[in-house]
């Protein structure tokens, strides 16, 4: 787990006045999972969005397997690399699940057709959805869409994964599904930068966490480190809110 797959440096991202990343560097390694956390607003969905080259930076530069990310050069070639899951699905809701899965690796990645569709019910397989290949999005649970989002990612073979509040939007009992899912994706060796505001798995899933305060990296380190010796007021302040939470459900339920 040595080799740096993905760098970024000096990265700073404006909207008009308002700074959301400053001066920001980051190096992952393959195989690395990091989790992001932080309170909203701080700037975690736009670095992802950055990565992803959804965003022009306004200074520093985005490196992935060694190419420096060009908005107008090689963004389509790169993007299909870094595969990138959203908390509302984005399935397309015309589509079944299977050609929502198989669209891209033909289309944009002019990919044999048998193949891809093997793929594709092989990876919706593993998901447990291989009864829903034919369904529309509408006749799935949300816990169902985002397994399938998830297959469609994976589909396009990406070397790095970007999840962004992927359980945000699940009903309690589906949050668990879609961890799990992530979870093995880590033990596979998967590379991912994961936000999450589910502490438990950030804290089970994550080789480090960065928190992210004002579009700056506030503190970095293993789960270990920041979830047991804070060394900010502020992260010390955002864990404490998880723990009255976590109080507050035991009182309630
Ligand atoms: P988080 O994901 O941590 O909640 P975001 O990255 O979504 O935070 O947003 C960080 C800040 O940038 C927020 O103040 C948000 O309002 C602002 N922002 C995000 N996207 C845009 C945009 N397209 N235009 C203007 N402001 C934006
Ligand atoms: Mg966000």
């Amino acid at each position: 787990m040595t080799e740096e797959i993905l760098k970024l440096e000096h990265v700073s991202k404006k909207f008009h006045d308002l700074t959301v990343l400053e001066d920001l560097n980051l190096s992952v390694k393959r195989g690395e999972v990091i989790v992001v956390v932080g309170t909203s607003g701080c700037g975690k969905s736009t670095l992802l969005r950055c990565i992803n080259g959804l965003e022009k930076l306004q200074a520093g530069r985005i490196i992935f397997e060694g190419e420096n990310i060009d908005y107008d050069k090689n963004l389509s070639r790169l993007r299909q690399k870094i595969g990138m899951v959203f908390q509302s699905y984005e399935l397309f809701p015309h589509k079944t699940v299977l050609e929502n899965i198989t669209l891209a690796p033909l289309v944009v990645q002019k990919r044999d057709k048998k193949e891809v569709v093997r793929e594709a019910k092989e990876l919706l397989k593993k998901m447990g959805l291989e009864q829903k290949a034919d369904s529309y999005p509408r006749e799935l649970s949300g816990g169902q869409k985002q397994r399938a989002a998830i297959a469609r990612a994976l589909c396009m073979h990406p070397d790095v994964l970007l999840f962004d509040e992927v359980t945000a939007a699940l009903d309690p009992e589906m949050v668990h599904e879609v961890l799990e899912v992530i979870l093995n994706l880590a033990n596979q060796g998967r590379t991912m930068l994961i936000v999450t505001h589910e502490m438990q798995f950030a804290r089970a899933v994550a080789d480090r966490i960065l928190f992210l305060e004002d579009g700056r990296i506030l503190e970095e380190g293993s789960p270990e480190e920041f979830f047991e010796h804070p060394k900010t007021e502020r992260a010390k302040q955002f864990l404490q809110k998880f723990q009255y939470e976590k109080r507050k459900s035991l009182v309630t339920t």
